[in-house]
């Protein structure tokens, strides 16, 4: 019965469940509080008095349970809201009860909801000192008896059956030297019942650095086994194709960030393995030319190549500027979309087959079944985290041997996540824009400014700048966008009349025949104001617009706030990005905005995005199972998370196979765990 509940409740199935069950805090109990010492910041706290009255009061849903226990400084209240026959049952006027809980303050009242309560007895409050564990548990588990205080009794029972040979050591004996940790079986022991606060330091430190040691172990162990064993085209030399663009048709000199980002490619690309490389560069760092120059490196090596963009939009736009770029080149480049028409489809799957094509540029729509390559050996997936694992995995069936995978990305990943949710694969940072960019001016702007933004808009629009304005997308509501976009979109044209202005509008509802038409339009500067909803926050290029308007901006998360953005500043002229919300917004909004209008560094911005938010909700990271640390955060325990990481490659660069004596029982361990935690790779 309370094993069932234990299972349902708190997923705990084993006694090794039981053991990693943490409690979130330890309190000393014998330390009884009196009521007056009760403030706003008192947490958890224990109180001994006697119990002055009893009521079940209001009806059905509202019914509960109050009762009230007096000590020598005041009288406390505690409330039930389940349990309140079993719990009324129990309780007796004029007993003295021992009570622990978390308390609260109610209209200045102290309150205490559904307390520990047992009859006080006078030993109870001499014992030595003693730090009692206290257990995240629920509210059915409490009604049911099985509150922080029993899972304390039985984890307490449990461990003083278990020996040091039950709680094995896992990490080599020489790291536990050198970094002073404590064995493991002393740590279990003393995360939950610690004798001092230095003892459960020492027991946590040990713990968290296992639990992300490990995770580096395995993660290193996947990269280093595909670097060893995986077979992978190899791209021998670099040729003409890619050296008479480079010397000719190249537009603009490479930064640096870009030749060293090629660089890596290019020895990844020539070692006979396959290159699994995850490369992040800030919005407008230039990551398209590096995708078309290892596309040229892999025609050079008699290989096709597959370029793939979330949306149609942007496949669109990729297949431009590439088509563009090699014009003068002896290069056959065709765009396969969803809507591409069935007889063009029907070329392009032939060219695909027999090799007359080099570049295909596409949506998903090609990676479906139908889609056969002769020679596929190079695919770059850009934006990755639009991408499935699943349609990734699709890839691989396209050639016998699996064909090298950039995956591109514009919103950074902290470093620390990128290391943990990402570590099995190689990873290129492009930390480096362009030179020439000027820095966008970001302000924050209420709506009783709206009418000098509109004004302001209408200034650069007077230089002939082009200007966007975005509304929210809410994912519940296809209906609510599009009424939200509409009004917004009427507004906008009261302040921009016809003919002197003309908009493009854009959103997901439109079919996207008509988005690409509107799209263009204002690419090609026809329209000078794009208004719409989220759906152009990835790749689009129009580098004479200038303004960005996001409306209802405390709506938006950083990450997309950034992506926003980046749809300006990537012509010469200087550029704005106006962030409008209503006049009072939340705290954590008003973090958000603060952190826009303070940088334009999108790796600072993924920095604090992860602080504020936390790492579970990092878009593209949610799926990963490197992420479910128990103990150990990656924010906070960023030094710990760095020492792992260096010390897990140390040990695997002298031992992959962990062979030697010293890493046995690591080795073991490892073994173990095999199968019982969900590490599936990435890509
Ligand atoms: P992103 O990394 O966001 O995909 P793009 O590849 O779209 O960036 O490049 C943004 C703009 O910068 C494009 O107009 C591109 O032509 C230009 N660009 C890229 N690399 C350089 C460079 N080394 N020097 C000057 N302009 C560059
Ligand atoms: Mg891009």
């Amino acid at each position: 019965m309370r094993g069932d509940l234990l299972k349902k409740e708190l997923n705990i199935f084993t006694f090794n469940d039981l053991l990693n069950h943490f409690p979130n805090r330890h309190v000393d109990k014998t330390k009884v509080a009196f009521i007056n010492e009760i403030n706003f910041q008192t947490e958890y706290i224990q109180i001994a008095g006697k119990l002055i009255s009893i009521e079940v009061v209001g009806e059905k849903r509202g019914k509960r349970l109050i009762a009230c226990v007096q000590d020598k400084t005041g009288i406390i209240e505690l409330v039930w809201f389940q349990g309140i026959n079993w719990v009324k049952k129990y309780l007796v006027e004029g007993t003295t009860y021992l009570l622990f809980g978390k308390t609260s303050l109610f209209n200045g009242k102290p309150q205490m909801v559904h307390p520990e309560i047992e009859i006080f007895t006078n030993e109870k409050s001499e014992g030595k000192a003693f730090l009692e564990p206290i257990y995240p548990t629920t509210e059915k588990l409490k009604t049911k008896g099985l509150s922080g205080r029993q899972i304390a009794k039985l984890t307490y029972a449990l461990l003083t059956q278990l020996q040091a040979k039950d709680i094995e050591e896992n990490l080599p004996n020489e790291i536990n030297n050198r970094l002073q940790l404590i064995p493991r079986y002393a740590a279990y022991k003393a995360v939950h019942f610690p004798s001092n606060s230095n003892e459960y330091e020492a027991a946590i430190k040990r713990l968290k650095f296992e639990e992300l040691f490990i995770a580096q172990v395995r993660l290193n162990l996947i990269k280093l086994q595909r670097h060893s064993s995986s077979k992978g085209v190899v791209f021998e030399k670099v040729g003409e194709l890619f050296n008479s663009f480079y010397n000719n048709h190249l537009p603009f000199q490479l930064t640096n960030a870009q030749k060293r980002v090629l660089k890596e490619i290019r020895i990844d690309t020539a070692k006979g393995h396959q290159m699994n490389r995850l490369l992040q560069g800030d919005v407008g760092s230039g990551k398209t030319i590096v995708a078309l120059l290892s596309m040229l490196l892999a025609a050079d090596n008699n290989y096709q190549s597959c370029l793939m963009a979330p949306t149609e939009i942007l496949a669109q736009q990729h297949f431009q500027s590439l088509s563009n770029l090699v014009k003068e080149m002896n290069i056959e480049i065709r765009l396969l979309t969803g809507s591409t028409k069935t007889k063009e489809r029907k070329e392009i799957l032939q060219g695909l087959a027999n090799d007359t094509i080099h570049f295909i540029v596409g949506t998903h729509a090609v990676i479906e079944e139908t889609v056969q390559f002769k020679n596929l050996g190079l695919v770059i997936v850009d934006e990755q985290h639009r991408f499935g694992v699943a349609q990734r995995a699709a890839l691989w069936k396209k050639a016998i041997i699996p064909p090298h995978i950039l995956v591109m990305t514009a919103t950074p990943i902290p470093r620390t996540l990128a290391m943990t949710a990402y570590g099995d694969l190689d990873y290129s940072v492009m930390d480096e824009l362009p030179p020439g960019r000027q820095t966008i001016t970001t302000v924050h702007r209420n709506e009783m400014q709206r009418y000098k933004v509109m004004e302001f808009i209408k200034t650069e629009i007077a230089k002939g700048r082009q200007a966007y304005i975005i509304y929210p997308l809410i994912e519940e509501s296809e209906k609510l966008n599009y009424e939200d976009l509409m009004q917004g979109y009427e507004e906008v044209k009261s302040y921009f009349p016809e003919p002197k202005y003309l908009i493009s509008m854009v959103h997901g509802k439109m079919p996207a025949e008509q988005k690409e038409i509107n799209m263009q339009r204002f690419v090609s500067g026809n329209t000078q104001i794009m208004v719409s909803t989220t759906v152009i926050e990835v790749g689009v290029n129009v580098p004479n617009a200038s303004v960005m308007v996001i409306e209802s901006a405390e709506k938006f998360g950083l990450s997309q706030l950034h992506q926003l953005r980046g749809r300006v500043g990537r012509g010469s002229e200087k550029s704005f990005c106006i962030l409008l919300t209503p006049g009072k917004i939340s705290v954590e909004a008003k973090q958000r905005i603060s952190v826009m209008c303070a940088t334009n560094d999108g790796f600072k911005i993924a920095e604090k995005d992860l602080e504020l938010r936390g790492p579970g909700d990092i878009e593209g990271t949610r799926q990963s199972g490197a992420l479910n640390f128990k103990l150990a955060n990656i924010v906070n325990d960023k030094p710990l998370l760095d020492l792992a990481k260096q010390e897990a490659e140390q040990l695997l660069q002298e031992d992959i196979d962990l062979n030697m004596a010293k890493n046995l029982q690591l080795k073991n361990f490892l073994q173990q765990q095999k199968g019982k935690t969900n590490w599936s790779k990435i890509s």
